[in-house]
């Protein structure tokens, strides 16, 4: 049998460990667009703030593919499937037979078409390529200088963190009312913006970029309501678009990325998981899922309709100077359902906050700001649903542990 994975991120490897796990004897290739090996994507931004090579952040050495009998082939890009055939068309003109092949071809940074996006100075980050580029700006320009980060997700602030670590000064203009509007409520965000603005990083929220604006670098940012914010680099962190083009150019159906049944199929021999899959709608973007996909999505091509994927957890954490966030599940659902009951908890001279969202008395979401430890019970206590009705006194108090309980037993 042999297995071709397009895309050596996390589910690319996730995909082929699982894969010879199960089949000691089938031919494993992976094709890459780029020349590393893999490395975790968090990594990208040691690269920024430290110096350190590429090969500092991966992850297995050439030894551990070589013992996996896994083939790697870097930086080769695949064309297109031939799904009814059975072949790839290389990029460099070559074609492979395959038995199996999983989509793990990831996504890449949407890019707003605002005027002036594409001015000198104005990056993304995906790639290791990338955060060299927007190492080597950043000691171009020097020590002291103004950046704007567009977006306040996740990584838009854990970038502002690097930057503001590189001795820069930087802004994050986020368009949403209050920061990571897709894993906090207002409450929290508030508590984590006065955080950030401590440590010297800007905030700008309701705010909506008109333009990008400089010659041979970039100069300036200009919001809707007029207000010019200057910047010699701007780091775009406005969201994901998976990599549908393979898949366009396959005649492989897609809408915002590969669209797979529940068992990461795509079409017969043809699997996908991680940035570029959409299950039952969802593209997730993260983590936990893509390594949750592609382990699903390497069972059922090693033996065909053995795992059912049923979807993820959302889980997003962020941790920056020793700061711990966490938020898990449902964590902004209608308060005015009676179905739902929030418990929150918090102590905002402190930091911390944490917020609890009940369905029927079993926990659907929790959000976890400036506590440490609890990130690991919060995953378990949605992942299970558990029941803590006989809890919720304790959990309105701060200081009382999620670990502290007993909860995770029952
Ligand atoms: C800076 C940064 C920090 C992040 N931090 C976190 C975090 O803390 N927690 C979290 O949960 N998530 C984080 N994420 C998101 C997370 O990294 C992604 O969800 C994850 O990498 C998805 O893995 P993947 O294998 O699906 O895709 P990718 O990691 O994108 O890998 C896809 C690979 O396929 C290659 N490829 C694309 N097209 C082709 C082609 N035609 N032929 C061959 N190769 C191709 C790409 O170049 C890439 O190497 C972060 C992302 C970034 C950019």
């Amino acid at each position: 049998m042999k297995y071709v994975i397009i895309g050596s991120g996390i589910a690319g490897i996730t995909a082929a460990k699982t894969i010879r796990s199960l089949d000691s004897n089938g031919e494993i290739h992976i094709y890459s667009d780029e020349e590393t090996l893999y490395y975790p994507k968090p990594k990208l931004f040691d690269l920024i703030y430290e110096n350190l090579k590429a090969r500092d952040i991966y992850y297995y050495d050439s030894f551990w593919y070589n013992s996996n009998a896994i083939n790697l082939h870097l930086g080769v890009g695949i064309r297109k499937i031939d799904a009814k055939e059975h072949i790839i068309l290389l990029e460099d003109g070559g074609t492979i037979k395959y038995d199996r092949v999983l989509l793990a071809n990831g996504a890449s940074t949407f890019v707003p078409q605002i005027d002036g996006v594409y001015t000198p100075g104005v990056f993304t980050l995906r790639n290791i390529s990338d955060a060299f580029k927007i190492k080597r700006h950043s000691l171009l320009i020097g020590n002291h200088k103004p950046v704007v980060v567009i977006g306040g997700g996740v990584l838009g602030l854990e970038a502002a963190h690097a930057f503001m670590r590189n001795k820069l000064y930087p802004t994050v203009i986020e368009s949403f009312p209050y920061l990571l509007p897709r894993q906090l409520d207002k409450e929290g965000a508030d508590i984590l913006r006065g955080i950030f603005e401590n440590w010297g990083i800007q905030i700008k929220t309701d705010s909506f970029i008109e333009k990008i604006e400089g010659n041979s670098n970039i100069e300036r940012v200009i919001l809707s309501n007029g207000t010019i914010i200057k910047a010699e680099m701007v780091l775009l962190s406005t969201g994901i678009s998976s990599n549908v083009d393979l898949l366009e150019r396959s005649g492989l159906p897609y809408k915002k990325g590969a669209v797979v049944d529940d068992y990461l199929q795509v079409t017969e021999d043809v699997y996908a998981a991680g940035d570029v899959a959409e299950h039952r709608g969802i593209v997730y973007g993260i983590i936990p899922p893509a390594i949750e996909q592609a382990t699903i999505a390497a069972r059922n091509m090693a033996r065909p309709g053995s795992a059912v994927y049923d979807g993820s957890v959302p889980t997003n954490t962020l941790k920056v100077a020793g700061f711990d966030f966490t938020s898990v599940g449902n964590i902004n659902p209608d308060e005015k359902d009676p179905q739902y009951e929030i418990i929150r908890a918090k102590a905002p001279v402190e930091g911390k906050y944490r917020k609890i969202v009940l369905k029927d008395g079993k926990v659907e979401g929790i959000i976890i700001l400036g506590i440490k430890g609890e990130a690991v019970i919060a995953n378990k206590l949605v992942k299970m649903h558990t029941d803590v009705s006989s809890y919720k006194d304790k959990l309105r108090n701060i200081d009382f542990s999620l670990k502290e309980t007993s909860i995770i037993r029952e």
